[in-house]
Order: structure tokens, then C-alpha cells, then sequence
């Protein structure tokens, strides 16, 4: 959305002011993207409903936790909260206090939230967050507290309202849930069977965007690539993408997440024939060890991956390969993680999101008895980072010198001439430059590497990114 079009919304929305605002909601999102992406439907849910927006939970007369569930220390992050907006209960009682996303889907989650934090008003799920109007309309009558999960299978129905901030970018979930149930892994339990959004509404969907000025999307489904498999028509994820890069004035197409078992090399193929489609795959390894990616239930083994990994090198040897990793899953020996370590060594990836394993119940890992002693797993986790981290330089290091076309996001308040801002293969390049250059490609030198991020100049300002 461009910035004329954010002003005339700010005076629509004055014009329509009633003298008593109204009340007000804040909403603070933890965990994954398709998370972020839900709190800006509920933001779009609750503005259309007449709720107006807060700019920090103080000012909220509704306080919403849109939750994640996938690691215990997530969920422990919800609860430290909790206990941190007791005050704003004690202060006024009629501020409303709920908690959605993942974490009261979990079995007996909501009645164990209650337990500990009895002053929440609302537990709600992530299925059908379209009836939170509704919700809050019963607490608001008295219901409280009020627990109403639903089920995490629902078809959530299309054209919700959205508020999106600012800006070029914008997430298209593609397809909801996961059946896979990786041993570890509590999403298919919280998020449902697999449902895939009708093709002709994701395209519709993006060509609006695009006329509201988005310039780059990214596709969100917890296994992007098994996008159609549970739908009549013959649209496949690889079709998906042809005919979201036939989208006129669309650059750029991300996705997240694919599962290594799901990427035939056809579609590393269009991936490198589809100049919208950027030049990066995150592939979640999770281990380097056969007989972890086994009991992990993963569907594929180390030397499947990296031929995965070889293909897209010779066919795109720019492409940038990043990974997520589990250290300290059940039975993980010395031997299975020199696997892991050893397979980093062999792909060098750009990036890595490293976890140690977080047993969570109801999932099949949670009952192995040969759980890894927390200690095994930060120092294993500690290990594999350190290495990660020199790999990552190095390759950094390799980018000194050459150019790349970066999209330029918000500078930080701190420093306006620094802007942040993506290559396609999704490295993060900090740039100097004058004043009015956010949300423009560019073509940028990179003058330095450190770990996480490269440094550059502006060689070429480009054209707006509108028109
Ligand atoms: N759907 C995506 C992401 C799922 S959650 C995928 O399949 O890749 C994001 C990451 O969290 C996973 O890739 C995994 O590395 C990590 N994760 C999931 N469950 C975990 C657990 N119980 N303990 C530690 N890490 C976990
Ligand atoms: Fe979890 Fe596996 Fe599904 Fe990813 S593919 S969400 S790790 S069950």
C-alpha cells in the first residue's frame, strides 16, 4: 500500500469516528509467519466490526495473544505475559483478556491456562478466528471466561477483512494444517488437516494486492509444496507458481515452508525458469543422522537431501539454501549429531534456525524413553551454531564486491539514512542512501559481510515500484 493510499485510510477512518471511539484492541503475536499473518486478519475482523486499533496493550480495552505452541519455551512466553497484564485487570476490570493461535488448541491447554491465569476472559482457536466478533460479544455479555476452540479443521471462509502494514510486501497463505506428524511436531494438531485455498482465490487475491501496490508476496503453508494435493483440480504447487508469476507488475513470489520429501527436482527447474519466483529454498533438514530423520518421521533420507541440495546448485548456483535443525531429539547419539554437523559441512548453508528439541505433549516423540539431557542438548546446540555461523561469514564474505538487486524496506528510526533491505536469494544488506528510497529495488554493491547481514551501496536507484 502506498503512501497516499495509507493517508486517504487514516481520513477515512477519522470521517467515520463516532464521538465515543469505541474500544480499543492491541494484539501481540508470537511464532511463525501464517501467526503474523492471522493477526492481521483479526486486525481487519475487529476494525470492521467497529473496534479501533491501540498502539500498546496500556491503552487496550481488548488485549489479544495470537500464541505458538511448537516449543515449550513459546508457550512459557504466553504465560510470563499473562502474568504481566494481570496489572491492566487489577486496573480495569472490563478490559478483556484473550488468548488465541495455537496454544488453546493443545489438548487441555485452555483449562490449564485457566488454572494458572484465571483472569483471562477468552480462549479461542486458530480455525475460526472469522467469530471473534461474535466471542467478544458473549464475554462482553458476561460470558467470561469463555472457551471456544473450535475445531482446527475448519474452512476458513474467503474475502475476511485484512490490515496490512504499510509497505510492498505481503504474505498469501496458499494452504492451512499439516498431515504429516513429524514425531516432534504439534502444528498438524493445532492447525488441522491439510486445506488448500481455491487457486482462482489466490490469484484473485494477489492480483489485488499487487493493484493496491504489493511488489513482492510470499506463500505461507506449513508444506507449501503439498499445495492441491486434497483439491479436484489439476493445480499443483509448481502449477501455482506459473500462474502467480503470469501476475502482471508482480516481482517478486516467496514461500514457506516446503518439506525436502515434497521437491521434485521439475520444480527446481521452474523455480530457475520463472524470473518472479526468488532464488531461495528453505529446506528444514531437521537432522544430518538417517536414523534420526527415521524416527523423526521425516520420509527421506541424508543422501536424498543433499542431492536435492546438488541439483539446485548446479541449476541455480546463486540460490541461497537456508535450513531448520532439532539438536537433542529423542536417541540423538554423539555419532547421529556428527551427522548433522557433517551435513552442514557438505551444504553450507546461508542460514540456519537451530532448536534443541522441546518434548510436546501429545506428539509420538514426546513418550520416547531416551530423551537427551537438556544440558547434552544446549551444548550440542552451541556446537552446530558456532559452526554455522563461520560457514555463514565465509559465505558472506564471498558476496564482498559483487551487485545484487535488493528490495529496500524501512530504515531504522535510529538511523534514516540506513536502510534494510532483501536480495531474491533473501540476504539481508544494510544500505545508505538519501531520503524517500523505502520500498525500491535497487541494484547495491556489497561492500562488507558479517555474519547475519552484508553492507552496500546503492549503484543504481532504480524507479519507483509503482506504476
Ligand atoms: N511446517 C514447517 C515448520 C514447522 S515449525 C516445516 O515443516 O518445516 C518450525 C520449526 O520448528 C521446525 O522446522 C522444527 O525445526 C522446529 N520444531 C518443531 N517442533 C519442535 C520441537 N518439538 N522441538 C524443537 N523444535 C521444533
Ligand atoms: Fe510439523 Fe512436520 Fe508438519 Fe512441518 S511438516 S508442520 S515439522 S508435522
Amino acid at each position: 500500500m502506498d503512501a497516499t493510499v495509507m493517508e486517504e485510510d487514516m481520513i477515512k477512518m477519522a470521517t467515520t469516528l463516532p464521538t465515543d471511539i469505541g474500544k480499543r484492541f492491541y494484539i501481540q503475536t508470537y511464532g511463525c509467519q501464517m501467526n503474523e499473518h492471522d493477526s492481521e486478519v483479526l486486525c481487519g475482523i475487529l476494525e470492521s466490526a467497529g473496534y479501533f486499533p491501540a498502539s500498546h496493550s496500556g491503552e487496550a480495552d481488548i488485549i489479544i495473544l495470537n500464541t505458538c505452541a511448537v516449543r515449550q519455551t513459546a508457550e512459557d512466553r504466553v504465560l510470563g505475559e499473562l502474568g504481566r497484564l494481570k496489572v491492566h485487570k487489577y486496573r480495569d476490570p472490563e478490559v478483556i483478556l484473550a488468548i488465541g493461535g495455537c496454544v488453546p488448541v493443545e489438548p487441555g491447554a485452555a483449562e490449564r491456562i485457566l488454572q494458572r491465569a484465571p483472569h483471562v476472559d477468552l480462549l479461542f482457536g486458530t480455525g475460526d478466528i472469522h467469530r471473534l466478533p461474535e466471542l467478544l460479544e458473549r464475554v462482553q455479555a458476561g460470558e467470561s471466561p469463555l472457551i471456544d476452540v473450535g475445531g482446527p479443521d475448519v474452512r476458513r471462509p474467503e474475502g475476511l477483512p485484512r490490515r496490512r502494514p504499510e509497505g510492498v510486501k505481503a504474505w498469501v497463505p496458499i494452504i492451512f494444517g499439516c498431515e504429516n506428524y513429524c514425531s516432534y511436531c504439534v502444528v498438524p494438531f493445532v492447525r488441522g488437516i491439510e486445506r488448500s485455498r481455491r487457486p482462482e482465490d489466490i490469484v484473485d487475491e494477489v492480483q489485488r494486492l499487487v493493484g493496491d501496490g504489493v511488489r513482492e508476496i510470499t506463500l505461507l503453508g506449513q508444506n507449501v509444496n503439498a499445495y492441491g494435493s486434497d483439491r479436484p483440480d489439476d493445480v499443483d504447487f509448481e502449477v501455482l507458481l506459473r500462474q502467480l508469476s503470469e501476475v502482471d507488475g508482480l516481482k517478486w513470489i516467496r514461500y514457506t515452508t516446503s518439506h525436502p520429501r515434497d521437491f521434485p527436482l521439475r520444480l527446481v527447474d521452474a523455480v530457475a525458469e520463472l524470473a518472479p519466483v526468488c532464488e531461495h529454498f528453505h529446506l528444514p533438514v531437521q537432522s544430518g543422522s538417517d536414523r534420526v530423520l527415521h524416527r523423526m518421521n521425516r520420509g527421506y533420507d541424508r543422501t536424498t537431501y543433499m542431492a536435492l541440495v546438488d541439483y539446485i546448485r548446479e541449476r541455480i548456483p546463486d540460490a541461497s539454501i537456508t535450513t531448520d535443525v532439532i539438536v537433542g531429539f529423542p536417541g540423538e547419539t554423539e555419532r547421529d549429531f556428527l551427522d548433522t554437523l557433517d551435513l552442514f559441512e557438505y551444504v553450507r548453508f546461508d542460514g540456519a534456525f537451530s532448536f534443541a528439541y522441546s518434548p510436546r505433549p501429545g506428539t509420538a516423540a514426546a513418550t520416547f524413553s531416551d530423551q537427551v539431557p537438556e544440558e547434552e542438548k544446549k551444548r550440542r546446540l552451541h556446537r552446530l551454531n558456532e559452526r554455522q555461523y563461520e560457514i555463514a561469514r565465509e559465505k558472506n564474505e564471498q558476496r564482498v564486491g559483487r551487485t545484487y538487486e535488493v528490495l529496500l524496506e524501512e530504515p531504522a528510526p535510529a538511523h534514516p539514512e540506513v536502510y534494510r533491505g532483501r536480495t531474491s536469494a533473501n540476504h539481508l544488506v544494510l544500505v545508505e542512501g538519501p531520503l524517500g528510497m523505502t520500498h525500491r529495488f535497487c541494484r547495491v554493491r556489497i561492500t562488507a559481510a558479517q555474519t547475519f547481514q552484508l553492507r552496500g551501496e546503492i549503484i543504481d536507484g532504480g524507479g519507483t515500484t509503482h506504476g
